[in-house]
């Protein structure tokens, strides 16, 4: 399309469009594969008859299986430092630091955190149905979900003297105080899990990362909450592309209103150049006619210098600009004119007329 235009600005905000379109796009696609791999996995329950089952399949694996158990310790379990009668198999110690930046875009003070430290204790752990039948648990921190509960928060308030207070203010940024954070993963929680369930040859049954890369899952929600979890961020991953898509569309639309614009403009001038051309064939052909009706007359309103253009000076004055009727310029200077105003008074032109002396 000729004259058909995209700005910088353009270029980069459909580019962004497009690549954030594809990238939400393709998280949607991985988190919709994720639930239809849930939907499709078998729920095995922990008894006595699983061992049996998982001798009779290929392998002694299943490769990927959701189940559902008790939580607990293979070997003696971890003791919470702040609840002593509160014992787990897995513990999360998080301090984080809360601060207040000074930011200079928004010219605002501006809440952030940063992990300061964390650490991580586990002891084996398994998951237990009924008749004592137990899953082993591997490679919890490899799981997504969330399997760990908060059993103790405590802030510690920053105190700083005067001096320090001018000091931060200065660099920008204040510290609030530290947060610690306890996360435990209790003895006695039921627990449920997806991915590969496998029959050792020691007899042991263990649940691990699935080998296929699908996603391996341990939560305190159970199986329907995880997977409508799982659907509702697909969801929104589908309408974030959905919005950058439409909002590729917008700048596309904008940049097709401005062409139909200008193609506008474009149409309208050749319109007036017809008009004109027209209008200036008629007019010689009623002077020829006269001509010859009268005989040969002489051509006294020539080039001189009253007649001439006052842009080009070359060229006689033909044409007569509405509404003012200033007659002062030729047609290809009028036609070149960067805004349509009267080059003598100003005003706007709302028409063009071909001018001719009788
Ligand atoms: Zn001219
Ligand atoms: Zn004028």
């Amino acid at each position: 399309m000729d004259g058909f235009s995209l700005s910088l600005t353009e270029v980069v905000c459909l580019g962004t469009s497009l690549g954030l379109t594809g990238i939400f796009y393709y998280v949607h696609k991985q988190n919709r594969k994720t639930v239809t791999k849930l939907e499709n996995a078998p729920r095995i329950s922990i008894d006595g008859k699983l061992k049996d089952l998982l001798n009779v399949t290929p392998g002694a694996c299943l490769n990927y299986a959701v189940v559902e158990g008790t939580v607990k310790a293979v070997g003696e379990p971890l003791k919470s430092q702040c609840h002593k009668e509160i014992s787990g198999v897995l513990q999360k110690f998080t301090i984080k630091e809360h601060r207040i930046v000074w930011s200079s875009f928004s010219r605002t003070w501006m809440d952030s955190e940063r992990i300061l430290h964390q650490r991580v204790n586990m002891v084996p752990f398994a998951l237990v149905g009924s008749d004592q039948a137990a899953v082993k648990v591997q490679s919890p921190l490899q799981a997504n979900g969330v399997f760990t509960e908060v059993i103790n928060e405590k802030f510690h308030q920053a105190s700083y003297g005067f001096g320090d207070l001018v000091g931060l203010y200065i660099i920008g940024e204040k510290s609030k105080g530290h947060l610690e954070i306890e996360e435990m993963l209790k003895v006695g929680t039921t627990l449920t899990g997806v991915g590969e369930l496998t029959l050792e040859t020691d007899g042991t049954l263990t649940l691990r990362p699935p080998s296929d890369n699908s996603q391996y899952f341990l939560s305190l929600a159970d199986f329907e909450s995880l997977r409508d979890e799982i659907e509702t961020v697909a969801v929104w991953w589908k309408a974030l592309a959905v919005v950058s898509a439409l909002a590729g569309a917008a700048v596309l639309f904008w940049a097709g209103f401005r062409f139909y614009r200008t193609l506008q403009v474009r149409w309208e001038q050749e319109r007036i150049n017809a008009e004109f051309a027209r209008l200036q064939a008629e007019a010689a052909r009623q002077r020829a006619n006269r001509g010859n009706a009268e005989g040969p007359h002489d051509e006294a309103n020539g080039n001189d210098i009253q007649n001439v253009c006052v842009i080009c000076l070359g060229e006689p004055r033909d044409c007569i600009l509405l509404n003012c009727a200033h007659v002062c310029c030729c047609f290809v200077c009028y036609q070149a004119l960067p805004q349509k105003k009267c080059p003598i008074c100003r005003q706007d032109i709302v028409r063009v007329l071909p001018f001719y002396h009788a």
